[in-house]
């Protein structure tokens, strides 16, 4: 199969690098779990959307984002087992070199650039899989759709628009089975 696996907060903790930053920089102490939807400056009262979404594109800031465990050794298994695996990542393009050198090759560096698409138009990707946090890049797509859980898609109802919701990277890889045997 072709999987499309998505990036921030599905192989990597954009999410909590971020939050942990803002907080170091405005004196804050928002946690990972107020985060209930797409707009994490909301959980920033008094700080503007800028002061919020320009700390990922400072200098230095994707070296501090961390793998997802089991993130590495799951994209490993996908490959060994067959799979075209592809990262597909809506990234602004000021972050590209430093994402993709300080975060995406230093902690999966089995992967290769010719794997990797920046896009933030996902659904005209074509795979048979894609593995995303992000509801508005599964909703409307042509593949299966499997929703990793994070604090902004909580209250969503996966099942009821035909996505499969999982929790870690295991149950990543027990959705990929049982839709290879479909
Ligand atoms: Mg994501």
């Amino acid at each position: 199969m072709t999987i499309l696996v998505d990036m921030d907060d599905t192989i990597e903790q954009l999410l909590r690098a971020w939050i942990r930053r803002v907080n170091e920089k405005f004196g804050r102490n928002a946690s990972y779990d107020e985060v209930k939807n797409w707009n994490v400056a909301a959980v920033y009262p008094g700080l503007s959307w800028e002061d919020v979404y320009t700390v990922p594109l400072e200098p230095g800031f994707w070296g501090t984002v961390e793998p997802i465990p089991g993130a590495a050794e799951g994209l490993q298994k996908l490959m060994a087992n067959g799979h075209d695996v592809l990262i597909v990542t809506a990234t602004p393009y000021q972050s590209v070199p430093e994402k993709m050198t300080d975060l995406l090759f230093r902690y999966f560096p089995f992967l290769s650039w010719n794997q990797v698409i920046i896009t933030t138009r996902k659904q005209l990707i074509r795979g048979d899989v894609l593995i995303d946090d992000g509801i508005h890049n599964l909703e409307g797509g042509d593949y299966a759709k499997i929703l990793v859980t994070a604090p902004h898609n909580r209250d969503y109802d996966a099942e009821a628009n035909g996505m499969i919701r999982v929790n870690n990277w295991d149950e990543i890889l027990e959705a990929i089975e049982k839709l290879e045997k479909k």
